[in-house]
């Protein structure tokens, strides 16, 4: 089995912390849309400025300028196979995009309940400089508001105020992703993985799906 992997779950599940890991193991890179948007607004290219509303309200920028931008990657990897999807797509209709630049080998959904997703956001801060994660309670960084890594000072992402992050869990999880999970169920590509518990458990949980599929795709 190649590793075209999408990973699926609520914004706050740790798939973007375990997406670089994921990669890593595997050897394929890792694609990342809300890093990429949040790159190019910092940056004020012509997507950035067009996303920048969208990303802070926590709505989804319009497929379009999503779909252009994993078109742009995907053929960017020039043949090459693998890779990790996190954060795309988020809807059926950016699912049948991808479906017309590449199929895909698993979908991996990394679930966690609602609640939980609003206690870890609200917590979560990041270093703008070097992109690296903390939360207040279980990764709080050494010296308060400054990254570990770079020494940057953290902040707190527009969108991971409380009544954004619920807005975020109901409109783009529940409403949009619903069906798409429902249709990757139907096509037989979909793995569930218990998103709680420890960055580790959650990630040997995603390996041994991953090593399940492979073995019985071997039979
Ligand atoms: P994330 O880092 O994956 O939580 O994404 C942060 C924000 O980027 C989302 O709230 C959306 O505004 C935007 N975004 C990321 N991926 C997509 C996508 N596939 N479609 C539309 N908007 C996206």
């Amino acid at each position: 089995m190649s590793c075209r992997i999408v990973l699926l779950g609520p914004p706050g599940s740790g798939k973007g912390t375990q997406a670089p890991r994921l990669a890593k193991e595997l050897g394929v890179p890792q694609i990342a849309t809300g890093d990429l948007l949040r790159q190019a607004v910092k940056n004020g290219t012509e997507l950035g400025k067009q996303a920048k509303g969208f990303l802070d309200r926590g709505e989804l920028v319009p497929d379009e300028l999503v779909v252009g931008l994993i078109d742009e990657q995907l053929k960017a990897l020039n043949g090459k196979k693998g890779f990790v999807l996190d954060g795309f797509p988020r809807n059926p209709s950016q699912a049948k995009a991808l479906e017309g630049i590449t199929g895909i080998d698993l979908a991996v959904l990394v679930d966690v309940p609602r609640d939980e997703v609003v206690r870890r956001l609200s917590a979560r801060r990041v270093c703008p400089n070097c992109g690296q994660i903390y939360h207040l309670e279980f990764r709080p960084p050494k010296r308060s508001g400054i990254c570990d890594v770079c020494q940057g000072n953290l902040v707190q992402r527009s969108d991971d105020k409380p009544d954004v992050v619920a807005k975020r869990y109901d409109v783009q999880y529940n409403e949009q992703a619903a069906p798409l999970i429902e249709s990757y169920r139907k096509a037989s590509v979909l793995v569930e993985v218990d998103g709680r518990g420890s960055i580790e458990s959650v990630f040997e949980r995603i390996l041994s799906e991953i090593q399940a599929r492979k073995s019985a795709k071997k039979r």
